[in-house]
């Protein structure tokens, strides 16, 4: 293989695997050459070496043949060469004197390696489910003081969890190039110190992670049954503790809520701050879609969007900011293609899929809860027998809305009204289609209660 073929095999991989990948584990290899099917490369570090092996060797593989050379296999080792030491090397080797210190130092020399240059705090918007977890990170990022020790933040999925992470890390470079920040999810932890054990170099690893300043760690949930990492872990986290050096963790669910992990460690986690981000509300939604048309101009260009759309898509995708950016990108994307602007219909065409898994399924109790909330009444009454008006027509209303907003049938909702005959279900959605018409009272509040449930 040539070396002009495999710049064309690295460009098709950093499409495969995205820019940042890339920059950290592919652009380092080196061709060593090619022969008899087997394509030789050379990473720095063992580290590099290992992971790429682990989890690139596949899809480099693959991009290889894609490119037309014939390989059965590729060959990841390690440059010898590359094991020189140099100024920073030198200024680590200063801090922590150890074993074999050449490689453990390579691995913080870049402190912003692996870190997504989107993700800063400029590019968060803040709401308020977020609030917290934003002030709590920006405190960090100042590196004055440890105040807190461990920062916890935790959340769902795709709630900018590992975004505040990498903004705390961006923002403590700027401030303090020198300063020895070291982000990694619980995953890369693990297989580290996993890979530090068969190495025999569990002293390099050790001397590591209590040499830095700042350790984040994210989705710490993933060490959760894995006994040897999580008392690793531990005796990490306590070192640093003890030094006063800051720790930042998040994870999926509360410290106390993460199942298979010690008690010791969730109690340790549970020592400092524990912050939650919320899931995102419309206004939060609306803001962030509104922050990533104003980024996206510069690679899409000024892409009219037609009016509705994002508070459409705000309205709609309420699941996970993911989810949202990916519908917007698609838009661009498709937008710039055919060279139109982006409707209320194009977006509808374009991402039923996704449209269709976000839509919320609303439940028969939620509705008798809202409606029972709405009129005043006892949800046991909105079941019960009583049949006085001002509760007989909250429950008509609530079965309304049941047979319009479920897809349940007209004896499975009666069921859930304290075991009604269907006949009276049907009764009771005839009366409110018949009122809707005539009461405007409760014409607006059967709107306002739809909203309400499917929001
Ligand atoms: P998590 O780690 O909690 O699963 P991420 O931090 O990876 O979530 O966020 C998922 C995506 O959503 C990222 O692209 C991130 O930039 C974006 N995102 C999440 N919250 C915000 C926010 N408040 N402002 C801007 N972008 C956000
Ligand atoms: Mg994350």
């Amino acid at each position: 293989m040539t070396d002009a073929a495999w710049s064309t095999v690295r460009n098709s991989l950093k499409g495969v695997i995205g820019d940042n990948n890339y920059v950290t584990w592919i652009a380092p290899l080196k061709l060593n050459g090619a022969r008899d099917g087997v394509v030789r490369l050379s990473a720095p570090t063992n580290f590099v070496a290992n992971w790429v092996n682990r989890h690139y060797a596949d899809q480099i593989l693959r991009c290889i043949l894609a490119a037309g050379e014939s390989v059965s296999r590729v060959e990841i080792s390690v440059d010898g060469a590359a094991a020189r030491p140099n100024d920073k090397v030198q200024r680590t080797l200063a801090a922590v004197p150890l074993v074999n210190a050449g490689r453990v130092a390579e691995e913080v020399e870049q402190p912003t390696a692996g870190l997504d240059r989107r993700f800063t705090f400029d590019n968060f918007v803040v709401g308020k489910p977020n609030a917290l977890a934003h002030a709590a990170a920006r405190r960090v990022a100042e590196g004055v003081s440890v105040t807190f020790n461990p920062l916890f933040l935790y959340g769902g999925v795709g709630l900018g969890k590992t975004h505040l992470m990498h903004a705390i890390a961006w923002e403590l470079n700027a401030r303090n190039p020198e300063l020895r920040v070291l982000y990694l999810s619980a995953e890369q932890f693990m297989y580290r110190f996993v890979t530090a054990l068969r190495e025999r170099n569990v002293m390099d690893f050790k001397n590591l992670f209590r040499s830095v300043d700042v350790l984040m760690v994210d989705d710490v949930q993933f060490i959760a049954g894995k006994e040897s990492t999580q008392e690793e872990f531990f005796h990490t986290f306590n070192a640093l503790v003890d030094h006063h050096k800051q720790i930042v963790i998040s994870a999926d669910r509360a410290p106390g809520e993460i199942k298979d992990l010690e008690d010791r460690i969730k109690s340790r986690l549970q020592s400092g701050l524990v912050v939650d981000l919320h899931p995102t509300d419309y206004e939060l939604r609306l803001g962030i879609l509104q922050q990533k048309v104003a980024l996206s101009r510069a690679s899409y260009g000024d892409v009219p969007i037609g009016d509705g759309v994002l508070e459409f898509l705000a309205h709609r995708i309420t699941t996970n900011v993911r989810v949202l950016e990916g519908a917007l990108t698609r838009l661009f994307a498709l937008a710039s293609l055919v060279g139109r602007e982006i409707t209320l219909d194009l977006a509808q065409d374009t991402l039923a899929d996704i449209l269709r898994t976000s839509e919320r399924k609303v439940t028969v109790e939620e509705i008798q809860r809202k409606v029972a909330e709405h009129y005043n009444i006892r949800l046991s009454d909105m079941i019960g027998p009583k049949r006085q008006r001002t509760i007989a027509r909250p429950r008509q209303i609530a079965m309304y809305l049941a047979k319009s907003l479920t897809t349940r049938s007209l004896p499975d909702i009666g069921r859930r009204f304290g075991g009604r005959d269907h006949t009276t279900i049907m009764h009771g959605v005839r009366k409110v289609e018949e009122l809707r018409t005539t009461d405007s009272q409760l014409a607006e509040d059967l709107e306002l209660l739809r909203r309400l449930l499917q929001s």
